[in-house]
């Protein structure tokens, strides 16, 4: 996808700080970080969202997710970690190439609102 921001970044035309890389995917710090060490992991094959994503594709992505969270673990040491994936606008999707965030968690008053409440 010519327009695609995470597109750009695969094929090295936009900049991005990498943290993984292999034939089918790549990791990268998200430039917002909403916590410390926050990463996205996505597909280099163009998929808007989990919709339409083929079922090697999401394989090949989960299959290092742990790989990705060990090292963020290791780097950053975190109490916790939230893995995201908003999908539609309504859902806050904002960059319409699937990404999974890797959310490393230090404060409970940090205001995030990515966990259930247990009852
Ligand atoms: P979404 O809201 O779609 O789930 O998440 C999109 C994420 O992409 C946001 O967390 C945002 O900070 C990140 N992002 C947007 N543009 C860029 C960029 O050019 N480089 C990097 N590294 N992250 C980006
Ligand atoms: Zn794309």
């Amino acid at each position: 996808m010519s327009d695609c921001i995470f597109c750009k970044i695969i094929d090295g035309e936009l900049p991005s700080a990498k943290v993984y890389e292999d034939e089918n995917v790549y990791a990268f710090m998200d430039i917002g970080q909403v916590t410390e060490g926050h990463v996205l992991l996505i597909p280099k094959k163009h998929y808007e969202n989990i919709y339409e994503m083929d079922e090697k594709t999401a394989s090949e992505l989960f299959k290092v997710a742990p790989k990705i969270a060990n090292g963020i673990k290791e780097a950053f040491n975190p109490k916790g970690m939230n893995l995201v994936n908003n999908n539609g606008s309504f859902a806050d999707q904002s960059v319409f190439h699937f990404h999974l965030h890797f959310l490393p968690r230090f404060d409970e008053n940090d205001g995030l609102k990515v966990s259930w409440e247990q009852h």
